[in-house]
């Protein structure tokens, strides 16, 4: 199969995952996770419409998204990887949605970095629902005085909440202690669902999944 009839066949799965979730049409978004691929195997995406993608690592996003950018007017691109302060300089400059705020320290750094660069990235905060040691993200308990702290003593605007659930445990109550979170925190935007679970994630309210391998292929 090409990459356009893969990128159509998620685009109608979407739009029949809202219908049976009794959702707006159009509700959610689609990221395009593109990491691991280059230029050239992003293009066709660009070309078949797609215009909101994500990446998982400031440098690799930093190899090829200056140059798309330039040639496709539009592009929304979404950090989703953990970020580590000595790289928040770069991932303000070229990251329009930040989906990874996850502890005051690059809460500082962000809101610091935004002054200086006078750009706004929208935010979001990752939590950690499987509380895994591995994973990166605020644990459910913090999430909501973490989303305070952000608002009243940074000034930042979190736009909602993002979460991975642990690869062998049914995604749904990780999706639905997001949606709790969200209610709870004030924020309005979930970013829940990857190629495997986006149907479901939609079921439980994502307004955005991030979709990587039923897109590009195996990485
Ligand atoms: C890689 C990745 C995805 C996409 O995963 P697929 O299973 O390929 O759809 C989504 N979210 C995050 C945070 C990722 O790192």
């Amino acid at each position: 199969m090409e990459l356009e009839e893969r990128l159509n066949d998620v685009r109608s799965r979407i739009a029949a995952a809202e219908r049976l979730g009794g959702r707006t049409d159009g509700s959610v978004q689609l990221v395009a996770v593109s990491k691991t691929f280059d230029a050239d195997a992003i293009r066709p995406a660009l070309q078949a419409g797609q215009r909101i993608f994500g990446e998982n690592r400031v440098q690799e996003g930093q190899g090829k998204w200056p140059e798309l950018k330039s040639e496709t007017p539009g592009i929304e691109l979404h950090l989703i990887g953990p970020l580590q302060s000595n790289k928040a300089a770069e991932a303000v400059a070229l990251f329009d949605v930040i989906e990874t705020v996850d502890r005051e320290k690059i809460a500082r750094v962000l809101a610091d970095e935004m002054k200086r660069q006078a750009k706004t990235p929208r935010l979001y905060v990752q939590v950690n629902t499987g509380l895994e040691p591995q994973k990166a993200g605020i644990t459910p308990n913090d999430t909501v005085a973490f989303v305070d702290f952000c608002r009243d003593e940074l000034g930042l605007t979190i736009e909602g909440l993002m979460c991975i659930p642990p690869a062998d445990e049914n995604p749904g109550p990780h999706f639905a202690l997001l949606g709790k979170l969200a209610q709870a925190s004030g924020v309005e935007k979930l970013s829940m669902g990857m190629s495997g679970d986006y149907e479901t994630a939609i079921a439980f309210g994502a307004t955005s999944v991030r979709v990587g391998s039923a897109i590009f292929g195996v990485r």
